[in-house]
């Protein structure tokens, strides 16, 4: 096998610049909570490629309902030629999402395009042409979903003009902001409501927790406010569950930490095990709103990536991952708050389930709004941890979010190394 270091001299004359990865290692092998390079290093993996493993890397009924598929067939294109998988899927999906009301799906290959089409179906459906989206919010990377993100470096330098008709309002962000969930969402709505004009939203847009923006909590009583308000304003509430879905938080979707039932749902990461599938979930008198042939994609819920979304649904259900997901946040929670009792660069300790992240700040300083940010720091204990083999994600609009995103698999063994290698890498700074 050629070691990372010769692949790497290889990637410089092949793949576009703009494509980066966070580690200079390159996979061999990957399963539990670790993985193997092929320079035979192991890593414990606090990454799950960016929540999609759920399951695990190479999850046993995914493998072997992969398999099982390649032999039959591996595409007719639904739209050509359906299959039992992706309408398995689709019942699947209307189970599991909040709300107990009729409902439809549509599949799609990654969650930008997910985000795409609810878009879509939304103003649709309304006939209205605008979408509120939040302050720190992370949607994609294809154009209408730039316009839809908040950040600018690296997702939108360069990358414009962005689409139109899009309203970004200020996000609940206790550290922050300092405003309870009632009073956040008072000041979001009034800013809607000055600004776009309730009877202009299609929809408003939001990850029940923020992923790429800083594992964001919104205060309680803020989502449960949008969507009220959503509902008296005639415009579709839509949940961008991509990162947050499938058990990820200790639910099986987020918005059931606060009773609330988005009108649509967008999933994708950790559906399938880690093959790309994408959904847009929702109340079937919007949904069916769209024409027949409105909607689609050639590989959209491709047969494969269904038999992986079933396989990993069942490991899921099964090992109860939901439960194994709270298991790691008692499991890691004190861990961290003991961490930043030690570290007072650690401004806040938050997340939900195995959804947890640590903000870096700056004792002491203060910015326009909440303590200093310190990205510098942050990316500082990143590379200590890659060093010591931990694979771990930063994210935030200010760069000082660091967050753990295990596989649910993962054994408490691994998930105290992980924990150990996260302690060490802040001590050595
Ligand atoms: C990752 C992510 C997306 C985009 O999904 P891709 O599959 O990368 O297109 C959209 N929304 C949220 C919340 C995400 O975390």
């Amino acid at each position: 096998m050629a070691s990372s270091a010769e692949l790497h001299q290889r990637r410089s004359a092949a793949v576009a610049r703009g494509v980066s990865s966070m580690i200079p290692s390159y996979v061999s092998t990957a399963g539990g909570g670790t993985m193997t390079d092929v320079d035979g290093r192991e890593w414990i993996d606090f990454a799950a490629g960016i929540a999609v493993t759920n399951v695990g890397n190479a999850a046993p009924k995914v493998v072997e309902a992969v398999k099982a598929q390649v032999e039959r067939f591996t595409h007719t294109c639904f739209m050509i030629a359906p299959y039992e998988q992706y309408v398995a899927v689709c019942e699947q999906l209307a189970e599991l999402t909040p709300g107990d009301f009729e409902k439809r799906s549509a599949l799609f290959n990654s969650g930008a395009e997910a985000v795409e089409n609810a878009v879509k179906i939304a103003r649709h459906a309304t006939g209205r042409p605008a979408v509120v989206v939040f302050d720190h919010a992370y949607h994609g990377r294809t154009n209408l979903t730039m316009a839809l993100t908040a950040k600018v470096m690296p997702y939108k330098q360069g990358f414009g003009p962005f689409a139109g008709e899009i309203y970004r309002v200020p996000m609940s962000y206790p550290l922050r902001d300092g405003r309870g969930g009632a009073d956040a969402a008072a000041y979001a709505i009034g800013q809607i409501e000055k600004t776009v004009g309730a009877s202009n939203v299609a929809a408003v847009l939001i990850e029940p927790i923020q992923g790429e923006g800083g594992f964001v909590v919104p205060a309680e009583g803020f989502l449960p406010a949008l969507a009220a308000w959503s509902k008296a304003a005639g415009a579709v509430f839509i949940a961008d569950e991509i990162q947050t879905g499938f058990c990820r938080t200790g639910e099986w979707f987020a918005s059931s930490h606060e009773g609330v039932e988005p009108d649509l749902i967008t999933t994708a990461k950790g559906i399938a095990g880690g093959l790309p599938l994408a959904a847009v979930t929702g109340r079937a008198e919007i949904m069916d709103s769209v024409h027949p042939g409105g909607l689609g994609g050639t590989y959209g819920g491709n047969p494969i990536a269904c038999a992986a979304a079933l396989a990993s649904i069942e490991t899921m259900r099964e090992l109860d991952l939901a439960a194994a997901a709270r298991h790691i946040e008692s499991v890691a929670r004190p861990r961290l708050e003991a961490l930043a009792a030690k570290h007072p660069a650690i401004g806040e300790v938050r997340g939900r389930g195995a959804m947890l992240a640590v903000e870096v700040v700056i004792p002491g300083e203060d910015s326009a709004a909440g303590p200093a940010p310190d990205p510098v720091l942050t990316g500082a204990v990143a590379k200590a941890a890659h060093e010591l083999g931990l694979l771990l994600l930063t994210c935030g609009t200010y760069g000082n979010v660091i967050r753990l995103l295990p596989p649910l698999i993962i054994s408490d063994d691994e998930l105290d190394r992980g924990l150990s290698l996260l302690e060490q890498a802040f001590s050595s700074i």
